[in-house]
C-alpha cells in the first residue's frame, strides 16, 4: 500500500490544504473539521442455526451544524470507525456543495452482507435501529440515515418500521429515514438518484468547451468511451444514463468477479441481464474477459467512473490509469497521492463530495415529502395541466396555429412526483458544478475541483456557525 494515511486523515488532508486558502479563524476550521460524536457499540445476533454472533456497529455524527445530520449505512466486513468518520466529514462537505441543509453522518455494520439470511439481516437491522433509537442517534430531526454498500430501500423499510414501532406518537416518524420504498413514504427517483446526478454532473462538466480543449476531448458526453467500476446502484445507474441519455459508450466495466472490455460499447441493459443469468459479468457476449480484474480500470478510456468503495486507485495503479476525466462516483476511490499525481498529469477530478451528491440532494427532497405529508405535484399537476391548455387555446384562437393532440400532451403536461424530483435534481448539479468551477478558476491554476468543492463546503459550513454563534 503506497499510502499511509487513512481515510478520515485522506479527507482531513484535502480539508486542510482547502482551509489555507479561506481566511476563516483556525479554532472554527478545527471545529469544522472534527467529528461531533461517534458511538461504536455491539450487539448479539440469534443466527439461523440459533448460535449467537456479536454484532459490531458504528454511527459517527460529524457536523451538528445543522440537523438533522444525513448520511448512509454500509455493510461491509471491513468497515471501522476510522472509515464512518471519513465518510461522516464528506457528507457535511457533500451537504453544503450541494446546498442541502444537514450535517453529515455515516453508519457501518461490520458484516459481509452475502453471508447472512434474510431474515439475519432483517434482525440485524432492526436490533442496529433499535439500539441508534435507545442512543438518540436515529430521527426525523436529529440524524437521518439512507442506503450505502450492501444496503438499500429493503433495509430502510426496516428501519423506518423499527423506528415507527418505537415512537408511535410522532407524526413526522417517517422522515427518520430516506430511500424508503415508494410504497413506505418514499420518493420515486430516489433509486437511481445518485446515479443520475453523476451522469447530471458529468454532463455539465463536460459541456464546459474550454475545459474539455484542454483535455483535448471534444465538448459534450456524446461518443465519449467510459468505464464503469461496480455495477451496483450508483454504477449502473451512472452507466445506463451516460449511455441511453448522453450518448457515451461504455468499453469497459470491472466488477468483484472480473473485468470485461468491449471498444465498440456494451449495452448495459444486456450486461445486467447477462450477469442476472450467468452470475457474472464475464463472458459477456463480443467481450473481452480481462485476465487481472483491476487492469479494468487501467483501459484505454476519456472518462473513469469508479463506483465500487475507496482507495481502488492509489499511486500502485494511478501511472497507468489512462482516463482523461474520473469521475468519483463511489466515496473516496483515490487515494490523495494518487489524486495529486492524477491532477499533476492533467488528469481532471470530479470529487466524490459532488459528482455522488445526487442521492443525498434526492434524500432531501424525500425528507421534505414526508415532512409535509403529500407527495409532490399532487396538489398542483392538473392545475398546471388546465392552465396551460386554456393558453394553448387562447394561442389557437388569436393565430392561425393549431396544436395536435400530442403536442398539446406534451406542452400542457403538469410536473408529477418523478418530473419535480428529476428536475430538483438536475438543478442541484448544475448549480453546484458551476458554483466550485467558478472557485477553482478564481484560485488560480494550482488548485483542482476537490481543493475548490471543499472551499465551497467550509466556507458555507463557517458561514452557518457564525451566525448561529456558539453555545454557551
Ligand atoms: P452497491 O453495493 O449497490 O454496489 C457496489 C458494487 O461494487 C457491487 O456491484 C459490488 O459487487 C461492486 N464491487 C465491490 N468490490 C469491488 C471491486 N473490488 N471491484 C469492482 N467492483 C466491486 O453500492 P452503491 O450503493 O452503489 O455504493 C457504491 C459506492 O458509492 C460506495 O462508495 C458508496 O459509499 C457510494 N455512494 C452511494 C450512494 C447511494 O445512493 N447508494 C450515494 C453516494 C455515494
Amino acid at each position: 500500500m503506497s499510502t499511509e494515511l487513512s481515510f478520515f486523515e485522506q479527507v482531513n488532508k484535502n480539508f486542510d490544504i482547502a482551509a489555507v486558502l479561506t481566511d476563516h479563524p483556525r479554532g472554527l476550521l478545527e471545529q469544522i473539521k472534527s467529528v461531533n460524536s461517534v458511538i461504536h457499540f455491539t450487539f448479539p445476533l440469534i443466527r439461523d442455526d440459533e448460535s449467537l454472533e456479536v454484532i459490531h456497529a458504528w454511527r459517527a455524527e460529524h457536523s451538528q451544524h445543522k440537523l438533522p445530520t444525513k448520511g448512509g449505512i454500509r455493510y461491509a466486513a471491513n468497515v471501522n470507525e476510522d472509515e464512518v468518520m471519513a465518510l461522516a466529514a464528506l457528507m457535511t462537505y457533500k451537504c453544503a456543495i450541494v446546498n442541502v441543509p444537514f450535517g453529515g453522518a455515516k453508519g457501518g455494520v461490520k458484516i459481509s452482507a452475502h453471508e447472512y439470511s434474510t431474515r439475519e439481516l432483517e434482525r440485524i437491522t432492526r436490533r442496529f435501529t433499535f439500539e441508534l433509537n435507545k442512543k438518540n442517534f436515529i430521527g426525523p430531526g436529529l440524524d437521518v440515515p439512507a442506503p450505502d454498500f450492501a444496503t438499500s430501500g429493503r433495509e430502510m423499510a426496516w428501519i423506518a418500521d423499527t423506528y415507527l414501532t418505537l415512537n408511535p406518537q410522532e407524526i413526522d416518524a417517517l422522515g427518520c429515514v430516506t430511500a424508503k420504498p415508494v410504497g413506505q413514504g418514499g420518493i420515486r427517483g430516489r433509486v437511481e438518484a445518485t446515479g443520475r446526478g453523476v451522469y447530471f454532473g458529468l454532463r455539465e462538466a463536460c459541456s464546459v468547451g474550454d475545459d474539455m480543449r484542454s483535455l483535448g476531448l471534444n465538448t459534450g458526453l456524446e461518443s465519449k468511451r467510459v468505464v464503469v467500476q461496480g455495477l451496483g446502484n450508483v454504477g449502473y445507474h451512472a452507466a445506463k444514463f451516460l449511455q441511453e441519455d448522453g450518448g457515451a459508450e461504455i468499453v469497459g466495466v470491472v466488477e468483484y468477479e472480473g473485468a470485461i472490455s468491449k471498444p465498440d460499447g456494451i449495452d448495459v441493459e444486456a450486461l445486467m441481464a447477462h450477469r442476472r443469468e450467468t452470475g457474472s459479468i464475464l463472458d459477456f457476449e463480443g467481450a473481452e474477459n480481462l485476465d487481472v480484474r483491476d487492469q479494468g480500470l487501467e483501459l484505454e478510456c476519456d472518462i473513469l467512473v469508479p463506483a465500487a468503495l475507496e482507495n481502488a486507485i492509489t499511486m500502485d495503479n494511478a501511472p497507468r490509469i489512462k482516463a482523461k476525466i474520473i469521475a468519483e462516483a463511489a466515496n473516496g476511490p483515490i487515494s490523495s497521492d494518487a489524486s495529486n499525481h492524477l491532477f499533476d498529469r492533467g488528469v481532471m477530478i470530479i470529487p466524490d463530495a459532488f459528482i455522488n451528491a445526487g442521492g443525498v440532494t434526492v434524500s432531501y427532497f424525500e425528507w421534505l415529502k414526508n415532512l409535509q405529508h403529500v407527495r409532490f405535484g399532487r396538489m398542483e399537476k392538473r392545475f398546471t395541466e388546465g392552465s396551460s391548455k386554456k393558453l394553448l387555446s387562447a394561442i389557437e384562437s388569436s393565430t392561425d396555429r393549431i396544436f395536435s393532440d400530442r403536442e398539446i400532451a406534451e406542452i400542457a403536461k403538469g410536473p408529477g412526483e418523478i418530473d419535480l424530483v428529476n428536475s430538483g435534481l438536475e438543478e442541484t448539479m448544475i448549480e453546484a458544478y458551476h458554483e466550485i468551477r467558478e472557485i477553482k478558476n478564481a484560485k488560480g491554476a494550482a488548485v483542482d475541483l476537490r481543493t475548490a468543492s471543499m472551499i465551497a463546503a467550509i466556507d458555507k459550513v463557517a458561514v452557518s456557525y457564525r451566525e448561529l454563534g456558539v453555545f454557551p
